[in-house]
C-alpha cells in the first residue's frame, strides 16, 4: 500500500489565522503533540521572519523526536537559508523548504520577473539549500492558476538542481479536483523522474475543496499532503489534517493508500489546538466537531445490539475522543511532574521547577486530580510571574437580581499593586471595565466565549477572549471553576499577550521589508 506523507504546517501556515499568537512554549507543546500524532514532517516556522520564529524553530529542531523538522526560506533572500539552517541544524532530520511564484499573477506582482528569471532564481535557491541538507522541498506558489507548461518547466529545473520534494500550492484556494487531477496527470506524463521524487500538494479551503483537491492529487500520484490541525490558516484555512487522514483511512483499500497518523491522537491534537489558539470549531465540523458523531436515533430498534450501528462510517472511539490527557495525582513524584511539565512545552530552571512542584503539592492537597489545564495555570502563575506585566491578585464580584453588578479588582502592574472598583451591566462587564480602567488601555473585545473543560457542576470553565489593539489581535484564555474569575484571567492573559506581541513586532530584526513576501 502507498504511504502518504503528512506534512503538517499548523505552526507555519496555520499560525497565520487571524488572532493566533502562540508563545514559544505553546509552539513547543503543539510540536510535541504533533510528534505524538506521528506526522511525517512538521513545518516549525519561518526563522528569518522574526527572532521569535527563529527561537521556536530552533527549540523544536533541538527537542523534537520523530518527525522531519522543516523551516521556510525565501528564494529571493540568500540570508534566509543561513538563518533557516542555523535554526534547524540540531534536528535529527532537518528539511529546508523554499519557494517561488509559478503563476504570472504572482510572478509579476511580487517578483517582477519573467519565467526565465524565475527559473534561475528557483535553481539558485535549491542550490543554496542543498549546501546545508539533501532534504530540500520546493514549492510552486499559485500553481493552479499558472500555465501548466510553465509549471512543468519550473519542476524540471528544480528537480535537476536537486530538490527532493516538489510541492504544488493552491495558495488562493482556486483549484477544483478536476484541475488538480489534470495537472498531476500532466506531471506524471511529462516528468521522466516523477517516481523518484516526492510530489506534494498544499491546499486552501476558500471553495471548501482543500481536502477534495488533496485527495485528487493523491489519486494521481502525490505522496505528500500539506495540512493543519482543525484546518486552521488564513482566510478559510488550509486542508484539515483530521479530515484528510480520516478520508484516506476510510477509503484506504480503494485508494491503496495509508498514512502513519495515530488516529487516537487526532482528538487530543484538535482539542489542544482549539485551546491554545482560542479558535473554536463549528459544532458540525467533520471529525472533531461536537456534533460530528451525534446521530439521530433513526433506527432505535438497533441501538441495543452489540454490532456496530449501520450509520457510522468511522469509529469515534478510535479517534481518542474519550482521552482526557494525562492527569497527575497528589502522590506524583518530582520526576514524573518534571516529565509532564516538559511534555507541556515548558523549559524551567531547576529553581522554578522546585517552586512549581511545591505549588503542585499544595494544589493536589486540595484537588484530587490535576489536569494539564491546572498545570499550565500553575506554571504560568508560579514560574512566569516575573515575566508578565499584568497579574491578577484578587477579584471580588457581587451580582444578582437586585444589586447593581460591581467588581473589586487588585492587580499587579509592573510590580506595583493597584486596586480599584467599578460597576457594569453584569459581573463580567463590571470586571472588564474595572481592569481596562486600571491598566489604562482599552483594546476592543472582539469575542468572548465560555466552554466547559470538564463535566459536572464543579466543571472547569474555560473562557476565551479575542482582543484587538493597534492593528494587533490576540486570543486570551483563562480557566477556573468560577467563570467570572476565568473571564478575568482570560482578559489578563490577553493583555499580557498584547504586550508580548507588540514587543515581538519590535524585535523582528530579520525581516527584510523590501523583498517579496508572497503567501504560500
Ligand atoms: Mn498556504
Amino acid at each position: 500500500m502507498r504511504r502518504i506523507l503528512i506534512f503538517d504546517t499548523t505552526l507555519r501556515d496555520g499560525e497565520k489565522s487571524p488572532g493566533t499568537i502562540l508563545t514559544l512554549t505553546e509552539k513547543v507543546r503543539i510540536a510535541k503533540q504533533l510528534a505524538r500524532l506521528n506526522v511525517d514532517i512538521l513545518e516549525a516556522g519561518f526563522p528569518a521572519a522574526s527572532a521569535e520564529q527563529y527561537q521556536a524553530v530552533e527549540r523544536i529542531a533541538r527537542e523534537l523526536q520523530g518527525p522531519v523538522v522543516a523551516a521556510l526560506a525565501r528564494a529571493t533572500n540568500p540570508k534566509d537559508f543561513e538563518v533557516a539552517w542555523e535554526a534547524l541544524k540540531h534536528a535529527s532530520r532537518p528539511r529546508i523548504h523554499t519557494f517561488v511564484p509559478a503563476s504570472r499573477h504572482y510572478r509579476e506582482h511580487f517578483l517582477k520577473k519573467d519565467l526565465e528569471q524565475t527559473r534561475e532564481l528557483a535553481v539558485a535557491a535549491v542550490k543554496m539549500a542543498r549546501r546545508h541538507t539533501d532534504d530540500v522541498e520546493f514549492s510552486l506558489v499559485d500553481s493552479f492558476r499558472a500555465n501548466p507548461d510553465e509549471v512543468i518547466q519550473l519542476v524540471r529545473a528544480v528537480l535537476a538542481a536537486g530538490a527532493a520534494t516538489i510541492n504544488l500550492a493552491d495558495t488562493v484556494g482556486y483549484a477544483t479536483p478536476v484541475e488538480v487531477s489534470g495537472l498531476f496527470q500532466k506531471l506524471r506524463k511529462e516528468i521522466a523522474t516523477f517516481d523518484q521524487a516526492v510530489f506534494s500538494i498544499h491546499c486552501h479551503n476558500d471553495l471548501s475543496l482543500a481536502v477534495a483537491n488533496s485527495l485528487a492529487a493523491i489519486l494521481e500520484g502525490a505522496n505528500q499532503v500539506h495540512c493543519t490541525v482543525n484546518g486552521i490558516g488564513e482566510r478559510a484555512g488550509n486542508a484539515a489534517m483530521e479530515e484528510l487522514v480520516m478520508a484516506i483511512a476510510t477509503h484506504s483499500s480503494q485508494m491503496d493508500a495509508q498514512t502513519a497518523i495515530r488516529l487516537d491522537q487526532i482528538y487530543p491534537s484538535s482539542t489542544l489546538l482549539r485551546r491554545l489558539t482560542g479558535i473554536s470549531l463549528a459544532p458540525h465540523k467533520p471529525i472533531v466537531g461536537t456534533n460530528a458523531f451525534v446521530f439521530e436515533t433513526a433506527v432505535p430498534q438497533l441501538s441495543d445490539r452489540e454490532e456496530k450501528p449501520p450509520y457510522e462510517i468511522m469509529d469515534p472511539e478510535k479517534l481518542g475522543i474519550r482521552a482526557t490527557g494525562d492527569e497527575l495525582t497528589a502522590g506524583a513524584p518530582l520526576q514524573l511532574f518534571r516529565a509532564r511539565i516538559a511534555e507541556l512545552g515548558y523549559d524551567l530552571q531547576p529553581q522554578e521547577m522546585d517552586e512549581c512542584y511545591r505549588a503542585f503539592r499544595d494544589l493536589a492537597a486540595k484537588k484530587e486530580t490535576i489536569f494539564d489545564a491546572d498545570l499550565e495555570l500553575l506554571v504560568n502563575e508560579t514560574a512566569f510571574k516575573s515575566q508578565m506585566r499584568y497579574k491578577l491578585l484578587y477579584l471580588n464580584v457581587s451580582a444578582g437580581s437586585i444589586s447593581v453588578p460591581n467588581a473589586t479588582v487588585q492587580l499587579e502592574v509592573d510590580g506595583q499593586i493597584e486596586q480599584d472598583a467599578g460597576f457594569g451591566h453584569g459581573p463580567v462587564d463590571a470586571t472588564f471595565k474595572t481592569i481596562f480602567k486600571m491598566v489604562k488601555r482599552s483594546p476592543r473585545l472582539l469575542r468572548y466565549e465560555v466552554n466547559a473543560v470538564t463535566s459536572g457542576t464543579d466543571a472547569l470553565g474555560e473562557v476565551t477572549v479575542r482582543l484587538a489593539e493597534n492593528g494587533q489581535q490576540v486570543n486570551g484564555r483563562g480557566i477556573d471553576t468560577d467563570i467570572v474569575l476565568a473571564s478575568a484571567r482570560a482578559l489578563i492573559n490577553g493583555l499580557n499577550k498584547l504586550e508580548y506581541s507588540s514587543k515581538q513586532a519590535a524585535v523582528s530584526e530579520f525581516t527584510d521589508e523590501e523583498s517579496f513576501m508572497p503567501r504560500l
